[in-house]
């Protein structure tokens, strides 16, 4: 065993072995992978061995396709077999909503290049005859599914390393991780210490523990799964002599998997009933023994598949496997540079390592070699959860995430577990005024207030919800006086120094503003995608505030923490630093009342940015405004957001004053086109893609981040950018990955959409080829599987001057 290594991977189950895989694929060889056991002696000996593209994210998605076309290459590669079987799998669909839903996921895979279709129950049938298809409506067929064999999928994964250099090294446990000065890492294990430069945990079931080693939380949890194996069917036999195999079948009412295993069935549950596994951590003596089997729990589960699958009644159970996996809280992996610590990789957290496993280890190898993965990777960061999170928030969301892997994912859909959990000082307040609450980043905020006798739930819908009249009421009270807005969720950071204003001019693209005054700035990766676009405040030379995305806090503070240079500090405040967004024509008259500060237009210009006394608090004031109207961002300490609430709220009585929740704030920002954090803009994008580098200071003497992508844009324009559209919708607008057709072709895709109250019109943002934008081109929408008519604008829907006057 050697003693010094580039990267150290603790774990040999499928996700080390193909990151080890990945890492050498791409160029490093000097990799080692350490194992306690045998390979695979975590969750992956026990899987199904099952693979699918289906995933509610598209990048999610189109790694999951990356994973299962990888398989083949593998087996050519090593000369092992996978035990591949690319059956194809339906979905079924027993009510309107999951068509719908696989309807929208449909027209998804149309841009993604992805061959699935929607199909009826006859071809459902005849595809599989076992499937009683009383009550279904259709499915969605996917060819790609299939299964293949965990342990000979996992082993040719090693080899394929081994090949490339990297060294497997088993029956050696690591038993601490402490970090030396210089960021590279002492791996302790029974058979000695390595010194590493980089270290990957890809240890499974056992990923807590060992991230503990290293003094971090990794927020994922283990649940105890179970699916039987039948002796052999008649059916399947009949099958397979007639040369053909029989397809995986996902019934999700009944929360079950089926597919066919040697010459009987396999059928696994996601049961309601289910039970986290380990609570209090996994032991060490936990290896290759399966859980006792558990009937109870899975009993309705059982019931339902006799009723769908009748054949399963008359089977035999050949064997039952029961035993653990891990879960983050939203079901999909932790990846990526773990916040905090310095060369510490996590590939944890996968659920579904035969679906994701290849994805994992070329996004993780990519982020290693080049510092940032080619595609979006956000839905897979380590970093999206924060460093707030703990135990006692992961398990009970884990647990959900289990129970509803098969429902209907709604967009506007809340999630109820573990919530309240993170609440701001307005929660009783709003809460007395009627607030129907959403959950962003683990934050409990206003999505809209019902009004004494309306119902205080949105109705998860795919179309447009019962929220729609407090929306507009929101909307009108706003633009028609003044709104007040709870500004908690955004991401704020100060950043203080003698050298701050330099460190900014090449962390931001963008222009940094003189004191008092703010600007607007997306912040790019190397390979000039957009990874933040902030408002930057300069309140004076060496005192900026930064404002962005409250959901990206740590993803951008790992940024900012591992680009840090000269002398300056960046502090996030968050949750220290909030207050309210007033907007509409009244709001100067608002802010008047409450403050003795020359708030008039000449004393306080458009982009301006003052410290004032407001109410009874000092104040950092910005005259801006998401809305689209006359507005001011008012921040104080967080302690002090109820006086200045109080004030706010008191003195605008007499201004006809509105609070207003987030539906409301989605909705006004479509009259401006005003984009909008991981819908416009995000890492899949680039600036010029999205329109952002507008606000690129091209003329500055800075080698920013990103400048030479962005100057090479510049130079030769992208072929695609963002269009907007009003959409000829009936009752469900725009929500995001619509198809945008053309010529009976699909030419681009939808970034987000909604409804605009204010001008009645149904909007939607999304990339259409940059040769073809003109006002008034004609496009179709495909809209929950209907094609809408829609049209170019390319003007606002609605420009009030007296926003900048
Ligand atoms: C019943 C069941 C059915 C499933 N069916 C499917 C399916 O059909 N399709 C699918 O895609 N997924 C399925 N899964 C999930 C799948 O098994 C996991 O996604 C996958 O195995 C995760 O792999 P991993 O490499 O992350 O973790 P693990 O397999 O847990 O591997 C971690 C490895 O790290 C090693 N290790 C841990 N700590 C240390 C240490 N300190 N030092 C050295 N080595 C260490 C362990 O020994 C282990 O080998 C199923 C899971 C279960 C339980």
């Amino acid at each position: 065993m050697k003693t010094t290594t580039r990267v150290c991977i603790i774990g040999g189950g499928v996700v080390g072995c193909s990151v080890a895989y990945h890492l050498t694929k791409l160029g490093w060889s000097d990799v080692m992978l350490l194992e306690r056991s045998e390979l695979t002696s975590g969750s992956t000996w026990h899987a199904a061995g099952g693979f699918h593209t289906l995933n509610g994210d598209t990048n999610m998605a189109a790694l999951q396709g990356y994973t299962i076309r990888l398989y083949r290459e593998l087996e050519a590669l090593t000369g092992m077999s996978c035990g591949l079987h690319h059956v194809g799998g339906v979905t079924l669909a027993d009510t309107p909503e999951r068509l719908d839903m696989l309807k929208a996921e449909r027209a998804k895979h149309r841009y993604m290049g992805m061959d699935t279709e929607i199909i009826g129950p006859d071809e459902i049938k005849k595809l599989s005859p076992i499937t009683n298809v009383d009550g279904v409506l259709g499915g969605l067929y996917d060819p790609l599914d299939g299964h293949l064999d965990p342990s000979g999928t996992t082993h040719a994964y090693a080899r394929a390393a081994k090949m490339g250099g990297a060294e497997i090294v088993l029956h050696t446990k690591v038993i601490a991780t402490t970090p030396r000065a210089d960021g590279t890492w002492n791996v302790v294990t029974d058979k000695g210490t390595i010194h590493a430069e980089h270290l990957v945990n890809a240890a499974g079931l056992w990923a807590r523990e060992v991230a503990a080693m290293a003094g971090c939380y990794l927020p994922l949890h283990p649940m105890e799964h179970q699916y039987i194996v039948t002796d052999e069917v008649p059916e399947i036999m009949a099958m397979l002599d007639a040369g053909g195999e029989h397809p995986h079948v996902m019934d999700p009412s009944g929360e079950s998997y089926l597919r066919q295993e040697g010459r009987g069935l396999c059928i696994g549950f996601y049961e309601q009933k289910c039970r986290p596994w380990a609570v209090n951590g996994t032991s060490w003596d936990f290896g290759h023994e399966l859980l006792a089997d558990d009937f109870d729990k899975i009993e309705e589960s059982i019931a339902f598949a006799y009723k769908r699958f009748p054949v399963l009644e008359r089977a035999g159970v050949k064997s039952v496997i029961h035993g653990p996996f891990t879960f983050a809280p939203d079901g999909n992996p932790l990846v990526g540079p773990v916040p905090g610590l310095r060369n510490y990789w996590s590939a944890c957290g996968v659920m579904a390592g035969f679906s994701q496993g290849g994805g994992v280890g070329l996004m993780l190898a990519q982020w290693m070699i080049a510092g940032e993965a080619e595609r979006d990777v956000s839905a897979m960061d380590v970093a999206r959860f924060g460093r707030w999170i703990g135990p006692g928030y992961t398990l009970p969301k884990v647990i959900e995430n289990y129970q509803t892997r098969f429902s209907v994912v709604y967009p506007n859909q809340e999630l109820p577990a573990a919530r309240p959990h993170r609440t701001t000082p307005m929660y009783d307040t709003f809460d007395a005024m009627g607030a129907v609450w959403g959950a962003q980043y683990g934050l409990e905020v206003v999505n809209y207030f019902a009004q004494p006798g309306e119902v205080r739930y949105e109705t998860p819908s795919f179309r447009r919800s019962n929220a729609w009249e407090a929306t507009a009421r929101e909307v009108m009270g706003v633009r028609q006086a003044v709104g007040i807005n709870e500004l908690q969720n955004f991401g704020k950071y100060a950043v203080t120094g003698r050298d701050a204003r330099a460190w900014l001019d090449r962390i931001m693209a963008g222009r940094i503003p003189a004191p008092g005054r703010l600007s607007l700035t997306p912040m790019l990766s190397e390979k000039g995608k957009i990874i933040g676009d902030f408002t930057v405040s300069c309140l004076s030379d060496t005192e900026f505030q930064l404002t962005a995305s409250y959901g990206a806090q740590d993803m951008h503070m790992r940024w900012f923490d591992t680009h840090l240079a000269g002398d300056v500090q960046v502090v996030n405040v968050s949750d220290r630093r909030t207050g309210f967004q007033i907007a509409g024509p009244r709001a100067r008259d608002l802010l008047a009342a409450v403050t003795s500060a020359d708030v008039s237009a000449e004393a306080f210009r458009f982009m301006d940015v003052k410290r004032m006394v407001v109410g009874l608090s000092d104040a950092i004031v910005q005259r801006v405004s998401y809305t689209g109207d006359l507005g001011f961002e008012i921040f104080v300490d967080a302690l002090e957001q109820r006086a200045l609430w109080q004030a706010l709220w008191d003195k605008g009585q007499a201004f006809g004053i509105t609070a207003f929740g987030m539906r409301a704030m989605m909705s006004l920002r479509l009259d401006r086109f005003f984009g909008s954090w991981m819908r416009e803009f995000s890492p899949d994008y680039t600036a010029a893609e999205t329109g952002l580098d507008r606000f690129i200071q091209f003329k500055k003497n800075t080698d920013f981040i990103g400048r030479s992508l962005a100057e090479a844009e510049r130079a030769s324009p992208p072929a695609r950018k963002l269009a907007h559209f009003v959409v000829d919708a009936a009752d469900a607008d725009v929500v995001a990955y619509e198809p945008i057709w053309l010529d009976g072709a699909v030419v681009g895709f939808c970034t987000s959409g909604g409804y605009s109250h204010w001008t009645g019109q149904s909007v939607a943002t999304g990339f259409l080829p940059a040769d073809r934008i003109t006002e008034g081109l004609e496009v179709e929408i495909e809209i929950l599987g209907e094609m809408r008519k829609a049209r170019v604008v390319t003007a606002p829907l609605w420009d009030d001057p007296r926003m900048r006057a």
